[in-house]
């Protein structure tokens, strides 16, 4: 039975161009959308799994936690006994929010939010980390499970919920909340509970989209685990280099991970597609954050999605780096270094962490990556601040 079926295209609001001179200046073409990227409706991909596959993924979840080696760092440990790097055992995954969310991309959150689990811990360390506070609000509601103000990526914060227990919540996001997808953020090193859950919450009555929001530090092995049962990868591609990746997310690998998994994702399910809605069910949706500084990095990873990917891949680059974490902190013994401003004016100050990205971006690296993508022959764009659906 085939997951999706396609239909002529069809007259829906407006997509998005960056101009080629002027990529800050969008141009807007009232089309159709592309009938390769049109679904009439869609099944989730793990409505689709026989009983055998399902049986299978399990063992193999369950096989993968006795010896892991499920991201890059390879810790080869038994996670019932102990803990690896990513600090989380076999039995739980730490969560610190369940609740709709309206801050993604359009297409994601719909009109009624996406059904998002941020996952505390992580296997990277970036040093800028952009949810090392995580929310300002305490609430426990019938759809929402929020701690106060914690660090979510580098500690052990959160709440400890089974498989069984996310399903629950996946059923109430999607009764209640009404929402559009289940979105699973940083689940990288919790990947075999993340299947378990969407397997127990397919037999509980689970019938929109799985979303896998990644950093793109992912394993070969637990992207063959997810096959089938993700419906929307959202992949991070961070920097270019391995000398950034190792400073500033304390992996030398990342860069050829993250091209490895994210080939893979697209292998599976595809560019992005939609139903007439605007609402994405299936396909990868690529996310770039320009860094300050390192636009010639964001600028390879344009071209190298443009030659190796697909050119029909949707991409979002985002601009709302913000110095966080690490960045902008004091060093324990601070000397005094000198410092120019943007007008040319020179003092000393203490020096601080991670100085080079301890700044916002500026428009023109904005455009840099943003030119050097169209130039890649991208072409499918997400410009979220427009605030309507963008195919
Ligand atoms: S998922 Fe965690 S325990 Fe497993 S290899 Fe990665 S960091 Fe180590």
């Amino acid at each position: 039975m085939a997951s999706i079926t396609r239909s002529p295209a069809r007259t829906v609001p407006a997509f998005t161009l960056f101009h080629p001179r002027n990529p800050r200046r969008v141009s807007r073409r009232f089309l159709g959308i592309p009938s390769a990227f049109l679904l009439d409706d869609y099944l989730p991909r793990y409505q689709l799994l026989t009983s055998v596959e399902s049986s299978k993924k399990r063992s193999l979840a369950y096989a993968h936690l006795r010896e892991c080696n499920l991201c890059p760092r390879k810790c080869g440990i038994n996670r019932y006994e102990t803990t690896g790097m990513c600090l989380i055992g076999a039995k739980t995954a730490k969560v610190n929010v369940i609740a709709p969310h309206r801050g993604e991309e359009p297409c994601i959150q719909g009109h009624h939010g996406s059904g998002s689990v941020f996952f505390s811990g992580c296997n990277l360390r970036c040093v800028f980390c952009q949810n090392h506070v995580g929310f300002i609000l305490f609430h426990f509601s019938i759809i929402c499970l929020t701690l106060f103000i914690q660090d979510i990526a580098h500690q052990r914060n959160g709440f400890d919920l089974t498989p069984q227990e996310l399903a629950e919540w996946y059923i109430k996001l999607q009764q209640i909340g009404r929402v559009h997808n289940i979105n699973l953020v940083t689940p990288e090193h919790v990947v075999p509970q993340v299947a378990l859950s969407i397997l127990d919450a397919r037999d509980m009555g689970l019938r929109i989209p799985i979303i896998y929001n990644t950093s793109s530090f992912d394993s070969k092995d637990s992207l063959q685990l997810l096959d089938g049962l993700v419906d929307i990868y959202l992949p991070d591609f961070k920097v270019w280099k391995s000398s950034t990746s190792k400073r500033l997310l304390k992996a030398e690998d990342y860069t050829v991970t993250a091209m490895e998994s994210i080939t893979e994702m697209h292998r599976q399910v595809g560019d992005l597609s939609f139903t007439s809605d605007g609402i994405a069910k299936k396909g990868v949706l690529l996310r770039h954050l320009v860094m300050p500084g390192k636009e010639d990095e964001g600028m390879e990873i344009m071209r190298w999605l443009g030659e190796n990917v697909s050119k029909d891949l949707y991409v979002h680059i985002m601009e709302q780096y913000h110095p966080d974490a690490h960045v902008g902190k004091k060093r324990r013994v601070a000397r005094r270094v000198r410092f120019v401003d943007a007008s040319g004016d020179e003092s000393l100050q203490e020096e601080v962490r991670y100085a080079e990205i301890n700044r916002a971006i500026r428009d023109e690296e904005l455009s840099s990556v943003k030119e050097a993508a169209v130039k890649a022959g991208l072409w499918r764009f997400c410009e979220p601040h427009e605030g309507q659906f963008h195919l």
